[in-house]
């Protein structure tokens, strides 16, 4: 069996930034998921099918063909690194991902992504739905406070506008509904370990992570 760490929370808790660092430690291969689900969106939303064409969105995330090139992702030729990431791709995801249709589409495909020597896989299922038998599964919390202002940060450092109580507000919405949707919503896995990590930094929860990992 192909070693698998799961890191779960809610938009902004930092999950993406600590699997891709504890992946690099390990030397394990990364699964960003919640790329896979913008991407699906961004295709959908780039081939104009409706965002309540459930059947469309299914058939059109069963082809996506993403393509991971170190840190960028590349999509029909182009590269959509930042574009998946944009407040309306974002806000757009948390409804579509909330379609059984497409989750069961992105299934296999995400599954595959456990090859040799081990994986690291970040999202809001990991644990509880994709790799269910995962060796170490984690969730990451923090206030959508902390959050927010996590993300208000990034937007900043990259020159890009930000309004920190609109941050809060879409995070709180997005968590809501990802949370409350009926096909894996998003919840720590029973046999999870649960880390806050509002008073935390980055290196302290990677650490924490390794240790779970070593012991
Ligand atoms: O993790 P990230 O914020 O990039 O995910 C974007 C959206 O994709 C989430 O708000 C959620 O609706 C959806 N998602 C999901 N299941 C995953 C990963 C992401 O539903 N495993």
């Amino acid at each position: 069996d192909i070693p698998v760490i799961t890191i779960d929370g809610p938009a902004a808790s930092g999950k993406g930034t600590i699997a891709a660092r504890v992946a690099r430690s390990l030397g394990f291969h990364y699964l960003d998921s919640g790329a896979l689900y913008r991407l699906a969106t961004f295709a959908a939303l780039k081939h104009g099918i409706s965002l309540d064409d459930a059947a469309a969105l299914a058939a059109q995330a069963a082809n996506l063909d993403p393509v991971f090139d170190g840190e960028k992702i590349l999509f029909e030729g182009e590269d959509v690194s930042t574009a998946i990431r944009s407040e309306a791709v974002s806000s757009a995801t948390s409804q579509v991902a909330a379609i059984p249709e497409v989750r069961e589409a992105l299934f296999n495909l995400q599954r595959r992504f456990a090859r040799a020597p081990g994986l690291v896989a970040d999202g809001r299922d990991m644990g509880t739905v994709i790799f269910p038998k995962a060796e170490l599964k984690v969730f990451l919390t923090a206030t959508a406070r902390v959050r927010a202002e996590r993300r208000y940060k990034q937007l900043v450092e990259r020159g890009e506008a930000a309004d920190l109580d609109a941050l809060t507000r879409d995070l709180e919405a997005r968590d809501k509904r990802d949370r409350e949707r009926e096909t894996a919503p998003l919840r720590a896995a029973i046999d999870a370990y649960i880390l806050d990590t509002s008073e935390m930094d980055i290196e302290s929860v990677e650490k924490k992570v390794l240790e779970w990992w070593q012991s």
